[in-house]
């Protein structure tokens, strides 16, 4: 065992992550270490790559990037007696101390106390990471490495479709991003009648329509498509919208598109407050409106690998790129620029 990693550390207050050494952690007594083999490049590590307000105000300089993941355990903590060495995971990456109220009765992915690899604790672009056994997450044998990989997004995909029960109904996707087209494909395969999409990226709108959506709509050609999408549900409006943009416009064009008494189930995140018609949009409405955090734990993560198991999931088009950790400028440089859609670091 070297005693040194390879990592992607945020070395200063700035734009940019910079490929060092450190040495290789050690596991406390209720904690394994994962030899990592393949990462994704999230949204969040964008945000920590930009170093834009968020970043500046929440990321510790210092920290070891990187949050999903899948490796082999390679140490096992002096009490921890579930787990092998050797075995192929992933991992949850969202810990908490187990004693606030929603730990304690079945919410832990609201935690308050919410610590989250690669942002408050060293993350996974890099050789080793440390993570506590409770966060495993056993990746079950027909799962390839680079799909294990981005289970992080995937379950914030699938907590968002199942939260809203999407089976045998019309569903809006507002937003085709990453988790966006996940979502697109995670709906069809949950029972969703008919998808509609929209979005103000062509490409990605034709992706949605390849994954299953039967209507991929341009948001940047005004509001027609909502009339489209009520006359295609009886002029009432969809059952259910997934909100995956956080683009300030889409709410409201959204919430035009749900029919009374539907549900919408919000995972996007708007950069700042945006203005939004309560009245009309909810109140009169009578619907439903979720607020969509992480992934259960870990009834997503069951759910998750029953959908990949079924063989209905389609990922390949979404996985698009993978670049070995010495080419992390590249990998990032890709998914920036929208060429790339999910990029994959391998590590091991
Ligand atoms: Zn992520």
């Amino acid at each position: 065992m070297p005693e040194t990693m390879r990592c992607l550390v945020k070395h200063h207050a700035g734009p940019g992550l910079e490929l060092t050494e450190r040495p290789v952690p050690e596991p406390g007594p209720l904690e394994v270490r994962i030899r990592v083999t393949k990462a994704g490049i999230c949204g969040t590590d964008r945000h920590i790559w930009e170093w834009d307000d968020w970043a500046a105000s929440r990321i510790p300089v210092g920290i070891v990037t990187g949050h999903e993941f899948v490796g082999v355990i390679d140490k096992l903590g002096s009490a921890v007696t579930n787990y092998k060495v050797g075995q192929r995971v992933s991992a949850e990456g969202h810990t908490t101390a187990g004693v606030d109220y929603n730990s304690r009765t079945g919410n832990a992915h609201i935690a308050t106390d919410t610590k989250i690899f690669g942002i408050d604790r060293d993350g996974c672009f890099a050789q080793h990471i440390v993570v506590p056994a409770e966060n495993v997450w056993p990746v079950h044998e027909s799962i390839p490495d680079r799909v294990a990989a981005v289970f992080d997004p995937l379950g914030n995909a699938v907590h968002t479709v199942m939260a809203a029960d999407v089976s045998a109904k019309t569903v809006l996707v507002s937003g085709t991003g990453i988790i966006g087209l996940m979502a697109v494909t995670v709906a069809k395969a949950a029972g969703a009648s008919r998808i509609f999409a929209t979005d103000i990226n062509p490409p990605r709108l034709a992706l949605a329509k390849k994954l299953g959506a039967i209507e991929a709509y341009d948001a940047r050609e005004g509001d027609g498509w909502i009339e489209d999408v009520r006359r295609q549900t009886r002029g009432e409006g969809v059952d259910v919208v997934l909100e995956m943009s956080g683009a300030a416009g889409a709410f409201d064009q959204s919430f035009r598109a749900l029919r009374n008494g539907g549900t919408a189930a919000l995972l996007g995140l708007p950069a700042k407050p945006v203005t939004f018609d309560f009245t009309e949009h909810i109140i009169f409405k009578g619907c439903t409106v979720l607020g969509i955090n992480g992934r259960r734990m870990f009834e997503t993560w069951y759910q998750m690998e029953e959908l990949l198991l079924s063989g209905r999931l389609e990922l390949d088009e979404i996985i698009t790129h993978e670049f070995p950790l010495s080419e992390y400028r590249a990998g990032f440089e890709t998914m920036i620029s929208g060429e790339g859609i999910k990029v994959v670091l391998g590590i091991g």
